[in-house]
């Protein structure tokens, strides 16, 4: 493999895994690594954050690409093989790499990623950014939003995480804190959510949101197939379950999918009418099974965007990395001068 300019790893911490991949600067992935995310809360009473395991777990992930792109006695350190490390993690991000709130990441919060990830990883540079913000920069640079002057990269997994391009630039708010489009709420009387409110965009548009949508359809009688394959329990149905009975030709189990897709593409339309991209990127663990409901998710924006009619037809493109959107960006930004004005196509 021939490689081009500085190698940086990049690494997307997920609700269900942490991947990393060594990554050169014309976005080849050299190296890929993975581990489980730790699952610990805190201690009760201690005042511990309970997110040393989820550093640790960062750490080994890092190490394990590091280590492996040494060749045997070159003598060099670390700092020489790898130029920096980059860090996607769910929830608010400050400008000082703190994740403030993170509620899809039990005893991340209140944590101090990129001041404990610098002093394990020194002398490595360390970056720190929201998971979503760093997909948008994959799929930017590399994928389905490239050359977009304003793009939203949607990431379906165990919530929804957005991160935005506008004019040009990756938009972070005030505080770093902006594109937390999941906790957007779309039912006032609807699920609670993990974040504390009800009705999160993100309680019908994910996974876990599929998960719901789908024991609902079960107690309701729509899904007998699928209840029936999980046991008769509709709390048992998962959904995994309905995805795979969808892709085998399920009708009622593509209806729950498209229920989604409506769900979805409300939120797409509020998006719409705020920032007016001309792509939207959807990424993370549901893509494939979305892939199923493309065409109704299109309809359905149609219909709710505002004036439709008026305006030319807003791309929605599947990531073009696919689940690796993230820990790409990742790597990209580590390479960058972070959070500055370089936010920049090379
Ligand atoms: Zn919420």
């Amino acid at each position: 493999v021939t490689v081009t300019g500085p190698v940086t790893i990049g690494i997307d911490v997920g609700g269900t895994k942490i991947l990393g991949l060594a990554v050169d600067s014309a976005g080849v992935v050299l190296a890929e690594e993975k581990a489980p995310t730790p699952r610990v809360l805190a201690p009760e009473g201690t005042g511990d954050s309970g997110g040393d395991a989820v550093i640790e777990s960062i750490v080994d992930v890092a190490e394990r690409l590091i280590d492996g792109l040494a060749t045997d006695g070159d003598g060099r350190g670390r700092s020489e093989r790898v130029s920096a490390v980059g860090v996607g993690v769910p929830g608010l991000v400050d400008d000082d790499g703190w994740l403030r709130f993170a509620p899809n990441l039990p005893g991340g919060e209140g944590l101090d990623v990129k001041g404990r990830l610098s002093q394990r990883l020194a002398p490595v540079k360390v970056v720190v950014d929201n998971d979503a913000t760093c997909a948008v920069m994959g799929e930017w640079i590399y994928g389905a939003a490239a050359g977009a002057s304003d793009a939203v990269m949607v990431t379906l997994g165990t919530g929804i995480g957005g991160g935005l391009i506008v004019n040009s630039a990756v938009a972070r708010g005030a505080l770093g804190f902006a594109g937390e489009i999941g906790h957007m709420v779309v039912d006032p009387a609807g699920p609670a959510c993990p974040c504390g409110k009800r009705g999160c965009w993100e309680r019908f548009a994910s996974g876990s949101g599929l998960g719901r949508l789908a024991r609902e359809a079960a107690h309701a009688g729509r899904l007998d197939e699928v209840l029936r394959a999980a046991g008769g329990d509709p709390e048992a149905v998962r959904a995994e379950d309905v995805t795979s009975a969808a892709a085998a030709g399920d009708e009622r189990a593509q209806a729950v999918l498209e229920e989604l897709g409506w769900w979805l593409a409300l939120g797409l339309a509020n998006l719409a009418n705020i920032l007016d991209p001309s792509v939207f990127v959807l990424g993370g663990g549901l893509v494939d099974a979305l892939n199923l409901v493309i065409e109704p998710v299109r309809t359905a924006f149609d219909h709710l965007v505002e004036g439709r009619l008026g305006r030319p037809e807003v791309m929605i493109s599947l990531a073009m990395l696919g689940e690796r959107s993230g820990a790409v960006g990742a790597g990209v930004l580590a390479r960058r001068d972070h959070r500055a004005a370089a936010d920049r196509p090379d």
